[in-house]
Formats: structure tokens, C-alpha cells, sequence
């Protein structure tokens, strides 16, 4: 699958990663982990860090699928609001739903300290302009009713402290930002000073099953020996899931060229999140600021990329409509592929009981975010250890479907 187009920031911000060889011979190991974006660096390292012998494998350059495309704000925000959650849920599954975002953030934040890997803590502000405003207001006691750390912000103080014009916000204090593709590096680089086998340019090509393990077939013709596959696949993984189980969708993004609030307004450069659909979100990155948003149900690459320049335009249109007092200026644009589920949540774990195979797929708008929890899970379902929210994302949930 064609993952995106244009020009992705994180490349040009920090340059590219120290380049891995393919796969040259056979490999035994206890976890192979197909795919080196963002989630395989996070269950690598978890796995790793538990002293299982882990091979990891992508076909790209490490971490140049959906990792290098993504805007990296870490909110513990599900694509469905938690009010319209419970009820597909029931009311504790779906308050849970949310903690383990907060959760994931906080162990990121462990993560990313200990790795010297910046990660900025940030407010986000899940704003709206009418005709949501009941509904936000229903998100936002759904979230106290959960003790989850949400406070109200009428338009007067939106207006007052950062220049945002819009009717209300919910203001939550967890949320944060990084550079995900650096990220994916350094876990990559630890992993591999912890003894894992990690090749890109390699493409698992057929996997056969036997008791007990299972052997990975690749298109340079060495093959790995696993107790346990994961696929840590991204969107790409689409294509062996029942039909129905995702829909996929296009977004846009821009990185500007530097600017700066007006003086006094937005002092602590809170995200912003559009409660809507489709919705805008909009977070600094240094001294730019990063927009995306416009989603568009996807039906090919090309036409998914022809779209940049009038989504950029768009983009740029809305921000101002916002944030009047800012003239942002675009410096880099792209668009990439998402996908989502029915009822917002990523799917992780085993596709059928019993199963060596194991998927990590964190569909949905904050799919780095649930690649942390993706790993903790994973790694616990391979050693054996009992995970209690391992239910709350099976693949064969019903609510997925
Ligand atoms: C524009 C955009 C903005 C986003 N913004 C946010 C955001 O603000 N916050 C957030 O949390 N999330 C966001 N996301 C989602 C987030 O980026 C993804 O959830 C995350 O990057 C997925 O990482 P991954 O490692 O699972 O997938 P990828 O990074 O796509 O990695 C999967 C890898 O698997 C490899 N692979 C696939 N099949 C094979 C095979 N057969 N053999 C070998 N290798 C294979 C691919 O080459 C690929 O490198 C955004 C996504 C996009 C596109």
C-alpha cells in the first residue's frame, strides 16, 4: 500500500535514521515482529527489555511507513467520544478505554526520558464551534462523571488566553508530543544493543504454521523460526483483516513557516483538537505550527495526493477562522492513509484463541498512543502474563465490527 505523499517534517527536522542491513541468513528466535514503525520499535523494546530473543523485519526504510507521516499529538482522546462509548461498551470497559490512553502516555513519557528522546507535555483543548456544543458538553461530563482531569473553558476564556474563536473547550492537562520517527529510532537502536535482530528492506512474503512455532518466508530467501509472530503492520495490515473490520480514510497535514502568537495569547501552547467530523487539530512543533486534519474517505493514492495543495489551502483557511490574529504561512504539506474502526478502539492480540500470531494495530487518531499500550499487552500475552484490559481490544470483540 501506497502509505503517503508529500513532504513528511520529521525527515527534514531531524534527518534520517542510521540504516539497518536486510535479513542474510536464517534466524530462531522467540518473537519475530513484522514491521518497524512506531508500534514494532515499541514491542521490540518492551520485549527486549524482558530478555526474549526478538527479530524484527520491515520491508521499508525503518520507521518510513506511517510513523514518518504522523503529527505525533499523544492524546488519550479515542476517535469516539467516551458519552457515545458507554453505551456500545457498558459504562466501566468504556471509562477504562480512556484511562489506558492516559496511561500510555505517561509510560511514553518514562520512555522517551530514558532514551533521551524529547517528548513535550502539553494541554490539549477539544474545542468546538456550534452546532456541538450539547454534545461536547455531554463529552465533558462523561469524562468528570470519570474523574478523568477535564476542565470547561467557555469562549471568553478561550478567547482571552490564546485568541481561539470557538464556543467552548474541554481542556485536559495528559496529553503530549514528540517526533515519532526519531522516537522509532533510538527504540530500534536499543533493541538492538539488547541483542535483537532488526533488517529492513526485507519483505515477509508467506508464514507456515507447525506446533509450537512458526517460519517466516521472505523475499531474499533466508527464513526466521518464531514461537511467535507479531504484526506490527500499520494500515497495511488492512488487507488480510475480515472485510469491514476498518475503514480507511485520507488526512492531510502542514508544517508552516516559523511564526508566533500574538504576544500575551496562547502562553502554553496547548494542542487543539476539533470536536467534529472531520475535524481540524492544530499543535506547535518548535516555532511552527502543525495543522491537519480534512479527511476524506480513501479511494486511491493518486487521488488521495492530487488533493494536497486545495487541503493545504483548506486547512490554512480554517486555522484562520480560529485563530484570527495568526497568518499562518505553509512551508511543507503531505497526505497519508489512516484507518478506523467501528467503535474507535485499535485492535490488539491474537486473531483467533490460541494463536502464536498476534497483530498490534492501533487504528484510530491516536494509534501512538495505543502502540504503547499495543506493546505492554503483546508482551504480556507472550510470557504468559494475565493482561486485564487485553479484552477491551481483541480482534473478534463485537463492537469492532
Ligand atoms: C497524517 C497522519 C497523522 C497522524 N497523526 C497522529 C497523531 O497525531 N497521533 C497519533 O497517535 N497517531 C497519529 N497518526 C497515526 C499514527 O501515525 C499511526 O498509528 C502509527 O504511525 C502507526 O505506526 P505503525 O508502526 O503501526 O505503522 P507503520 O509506521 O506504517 O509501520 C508498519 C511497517 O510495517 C511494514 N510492513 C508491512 N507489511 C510488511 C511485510 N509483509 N513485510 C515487511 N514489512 C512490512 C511497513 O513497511 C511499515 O514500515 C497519524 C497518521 C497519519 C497518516
Amino acid at each position: 500500500m501506497d502509505l503517503h505523499d508529500g513532504t513528511p517534517y520529521w525527515l527534514l527536522a531531524h534527518g534520517l535514521g542510521p540504516p539497518v542491513p536486510p535479513l542474510d541468513r536464517d534466524i530462531r528466535c522467540d518473537a519475530a515482529i513484522i514491521g518497524g514503525g512506531i508500534t514494532g520499535a515499541l514491542i521490540a523494546d518492551e520485549l527486549t527489555s524482558r530478555g526474549l530473543s526478538t527479530t524484527l523485519l520491515d520491508r521499508r526504510d525503518l520507521g518510513t511507513g506511517s510513523t514518518i507521516a504522523s503529527t505525533a499529538l499523544l492524546t488519550y482522546d479515542l476517535d469516539t467520544p467516551l458519552f457515545k462509548l458507554i453505551p456500545t461498551l457498558g459504562l466501566d470497559p468504556a471509562r477504562r478505554a480512556f484511562r489506558i490512553g492516559i496511561e500510555a502516555i505517561d509510560r511514553l513519557d518514562e520512555l522517551c526520558r530514558s532514551l533521551n528522546s524529547p517528548l513535550e507535555r502539553r494541554a490539549s483543548l477539544y474545542y468546538t464551534a456550534e452546532p456541538g456544543l450539547d454534545e461536547l458538553a455531554r463529552e465533558h461530563k462523561a469524562r468528570q462523571d470519570a474523574g478523568l482531569p477535564v476542565q470547561w473553558l467557555p469562549r471568553a476564556d478561550l478567547l482571552a488566553h490564546l485568541g481561539l474563536s470557538a464556543t467552548a473547550a474541554i481542556r485536559s492537562d495528559s496529553a503530549a508530543q514528540l517526533d515519532p520517527y526519531r522516537l522509532c529510532h533510538l527504540l530500534l537502536r536499543r533493541a538492538i544493543d539488547r541483542g535483537a535482530a532488526v533488517h529492513d528492506r526485507t519483505t515477509i512474503t508467506a508464514r507456515d504454521l507447525h506446533t509450537g512455532r512458526i517460519t517466516l518466508r521472505t523475499d531474499r530467501g533466508p527464513i526466521i523460526d518464531a514461537a511467535h509472530v507479531i504484526h506490527a503492520t500499520g494500515y497495511e495490515a488492512v488487507c488480510e483483516l475480515p472485510p469491514g473490520l476498518v475503514s480507511l480514510h485520507s488526512t492531510y497535514a502542514l508544517v508552516t513557516e516559523p511564526t508566533a502568537p500574538p504576544p500575551g495569547l496562547w502562553p502554553d501552547r496547548d494542542m487543539l483538537w476539533e470536536f467534529a467530523d472531520p475535524y481540524l487539530y492544530a499543535r506547535w512543533a518548535g516555532d511552527r505550527l502543525l495543522i491537519g486534519g480534512e479527511d476524506e474517505p480513501f479511494g486511491h493514492p493518486a487521488a488521495r495526493d492530487r488533493l494536497i495543495p486545495d487541503k493545504t489551502r483548506a486547512l490554512i483557511r480554517k486555522f484562520s477562522s480560529i485563530m484570527p490574529g495568526l497568518t499562518p504561512e505553509p512551508a511543507y504539506a503531505w497526505t497519508g492513509t489512516f484507518a478506523s474502526t467501528a467503535d474507535g478502539l485499535p485492535c490488539i492480540g491474537p486473531r483467533e484463541n490460541g494463536s502464536r500470531e498476534l497483530y498490534a494495530l492501533g487504528f484510530g487518531g491516536n494509534g501512538i498512543v495505543a502502540a504503547a499500550s499495543a506493546a505492554r499487552i503483546i508482551a504480556d500475552h507472550i510470557t504468559g502474563r494475565h493482561n486485564p484490559d487485553a479484552d477491551l481490544f481483541r480482534l473478534d470483540r463485537p463492537t469492532c465490527h
